[in-house]
């Protein structure tokens, strides 16, 4: 029998929450408002723990009792103080609020701005504490809780924080939680029959970090690999005060990778860490009231929640690079049906896309004029003519001929008139010969004058060479020019081909994946509807078989000692006899038994309109948010590859890069020009040289000057 300080009988209702180490609490029944807290047999409180509670009752704290369960009445039996009444605190842990699969469950609505307001409320709970000389002492997060709805804090477990007596006496807090408590402690523990404020101040700190950065502690970082042998205690980084997030953090311990700085804070709230983690002056609970107000937030598009400097949204950017979804945002279409809206837009943006269009940049090498040549006619060459046949005979050396002729005719007349001045015609005969023999017995005579005589017909054909090495010249380079125009507009043609093939083919690809995704995403609310009635037709078969019992009589085959052995196996009901194996010694009794069981369950009827039972309910969500989360997922996937697919098909890189493509194979081609003028030109200075020759040969030719008389 229980009764409180004014002897009203007091009777406990069933157990809330899980027993402690020091009790347990219980409803109170007629008493909603309240809960009672019963300690252990074995650790009812002392003299000294009495009093303590005594002056809580006792204590005027109207503020401290709005925000905490203070301890109301205590409560007795046998005359000894065994516990408690206290105010029914609703809400959750704080710690549910971290993590997002928590988070989800408990606190579904929570955006980062919710964290940040909890985050805030925790400050103001405890600046109420301090304002009141109460010291929470264990600062740690299974004493505080949070309301789902409006996100308040309150405070239990009041029984062990230090209280200041009226007449400075101290009741302390004899406990600590590692990891929450500031270093002082750590090194002193002795301190911690004398709390101050700054020691709660490092817990404080602590559990704002844990709201803010998603359930990681302040100073879990990543160690360095040669350091992982002798990796330091929590309690050791915290003595050092190696605080990893630190923007002037020493050595080589390091924050976690893909995960929130402290630049996604402002500088104020940042300080705040800094001095908290890093200082033994510690920021108060104000403090951190006035800073986590004044951050002003923004919304990326899907709906995460960030400091509005940020350039961009630090959660997708965990996200993109691989690292965690602290925020679940995709719907089913239940609510905001955001997530369709985003599949749905960028679904239409990449059946928009097309590569550029290319076609038009090489029509300038296309069009690139071609040189011609002028290859002139051997008749409008400024060459004089010449007919071999007007050589002119070579007079002198003709008389010479015709004298040698004369004196041998006259010297033959004489050997036959005057055979006696023999002198005469011998003399004769021999002058007459060397009159002749000049102009036929000299070879190199002759083929002086053969060559001049052939020297113009020469020079014409060295000159009709030429020129038809120009023609060739002419021919062949434009040829050249006209195919090297062709390949280099293929050249440039080609240079996207590859790409703009790879980007139909993949564009196309993403475009299959958003449809699909865009189906599933739409039909996510029937996929809801479909587990909802699976689940619920599940669970109504399970509790309709649970209802129906093995009959003991009825069943061929399981007489009295068969029905025995399926009790000893705990076989009652048909729900049993569904999930039965190896029960020996039925023998046929076993077939009878499965046959009675379908008849069972062929009476089962589904009733549609029953509602689903909340385990179910929580069964749905976490199928259908599994699901949700595939298609976020897939989704940013899609999206990282269409901005790699659209900035690989950028209208300006593409034009960019073939444009100067272009101007390359143009400067090619000019060099080309250049090149054949300038052996245009060499051909023509030497056809000039030769109409040249021609004129001194043909002048010579003319001339035909009388050669020096040589006897070999
Ligand atoms: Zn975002």
């Amino acid at each position: 029998m229980l009764l409180d300080e004014h002897r009203n009988p007091i009777v406990l209702g069933e157990r809330v929450g899980s027993p402690g180490g020091e009790g347990t609490t219980h409803a109170v029944v007629g008493r909603n408002d309240m809960v009672a807290k019963i300690y252990h047999a074995h650790r009812l409180p002392d003299r000294h723990q009495c009093e303590k509670l005594r002056f809580q009752v006792a204590a005027q704290l109207p503020h401290v009792r709005k925000i905490a369960a203070w301890p109301q009445k205590l409560l007795f039996g046998d005359g000894k103080t065994v516990g408690f009444l206290m105010p029914r605190i609703t809400g959750k842990s704080i710690h549910l609020l971290y993590r997002p699969d928590d988070r989800n469950q408990h606190f579904p609505k929570a955006t980062w701005q919710s964290l940040i307001d909890v985050a805030r409320n925790v400050a103001a709970a405890f600046h109420c504490l301090h304002q009141h000389d109460v010291i929470m002492g264990d600062v740690n997060e299974t004493n505080v809780f949070v309301t789902a709805e409006t996100g308040e804090v309150r405070f239990i477990d009041c029984d062990s924080f230090q209280i200041q007596g009226s007449n400075g006496q101290v009741f302390p807090c004899s406990v600590f939680t590692a990891g929450w408590a500031p270093p002082e402690l750590i090194e002193a523990p002795s301190l911690i029959s004398r709390r101050t404020v700054q020691h709660d101040l490092f817990g404080l700190a602590v559990m704002i970090f844990h709201l803010l950065f998603m359930g990681k502690h302040p100073f879990a970082g990543v160690l360095p690999d040669h350091l992982l042998e002798n990796s330091p205690s929590l309690e050791d980084l915290i003595k050092q005060a190696i605080f990893p997030y630190s923007q002037n953090r020493r050595g080589s311990f390091k924050p976690p990778p893909k995960f929130l700085t402290l630049q996604a804070l402002p500088d104020g709230v940042a300080n705040l860490f800094e001095r908290a983690f890093l200082t033994r002056v510690r920021p108060s609970a104000d403090e951190w009231c006035r800073e986590l107000e004044q951050i002003e937030l923004k919304k990326c598009q899907w709906g995460h929640v960030f400091y509005r400097r940020m350039s961009e949204c630090p959660w997708c950017a965990i996200w993109n690079h691989g690292g965690g979804n602290f925020f679940v945002v995709i719907t089913s279409g239940d609510g905001s049906g955001s997530s369709l809206t985003e599949v749905e837009k960028l679904l239409s943006a990449v059946e928009a896309a097309a590569f550029p269009n290319t076609a038009n940049l090489w029509t300038s090498l296309e069009k690139k004029e071609a040189f011609t040549f002028a290859v002139p006619a051997l008749s409008s060459l400024n060459v004089p003519s010449f007919q071999a046949a007007a050589f002119p005979a070579i007079p002198k050396e003709r008389m010479g001929f015709v004298g040698g002729v004369f004196v041998l005719l006259i010297s033959v007349v004489m050997m036959f008139v005057a055979p006696a001045a023999f002198l005469v015609w011998i003399i004769g005969f021999v002058w007459g010969w060397s009159l002749i023999a000049p102009g036929t017995a000299n070879p190199a005579y002759n083929q002086e004058i053969e060559k001049r005589k052939n020297a113009p017909d020469q020079m014409t054909a060295a000159l009709e060479s030429l020129l038809q090495s120009m023609q060739q010249l002419s021919t062949r380079s434009l040829g050249e020019f006209r195919d090297e125009r062709k390949k280099s507009a293929q050249r440039v043609a080609t240079m996207f081909e590859q790409e703009k093939r790879n980007f139909d083919v993949q564009i196309s690809l993403v475009r299959q994946e958003l449809r699909n995704l865009r189906d599933e995403t739409k039909s996510l609310p029937k996929l809801r509807d479909s587990l909802r009635r699976q689940f619920a037709e599940k669970a109504q078969l399970e509790a309709y078989l649970r209802n129906v019992r093995v009959p003991s009589h009825g069943i061929p085959q399981i007489g009295p000692v068969r029905y025995n052995t399926l009790v000893s196996y705990g076989i009652f009901t048909a729900w049993d006899v569904r999930h039965m194996r190896g029960v020996p010694g039925l023998g046929p009794g076993a077939a009878e038994l499965r046959d009675w069981l379908r008849r069972i369950e062929g009476r089962f009827h589904f009733n549609s309109s029953a509602p689903l039972p909340s385990a179910a309910e929580q069964e749905v969500r976490k199928n259908v948010q599994s699901k949700e989360q595939e298609i976020l997922k897939l989704y940013q996937k899609l999206r990282a590859r269409w901005i790699a697919l659209q900035q690989s098909a950028d209208a300006n890189r593409v034009h960019g890069v073939l444009g100067e493509a272009v101007a390359k194979e143009a400067r090619n081609l000019d060099a080309l020009i250049v090149k054949t003028k300038a052996a245009y030109e060499d051909i023509n200075s030497k056809l000039d040289e030769q109409v040249r020759q021609y004129g001194h040969a043909i002048a010579d030719a003319k001339s035909c000057p009388r050669l020096v008389k040589k006897w070999n």
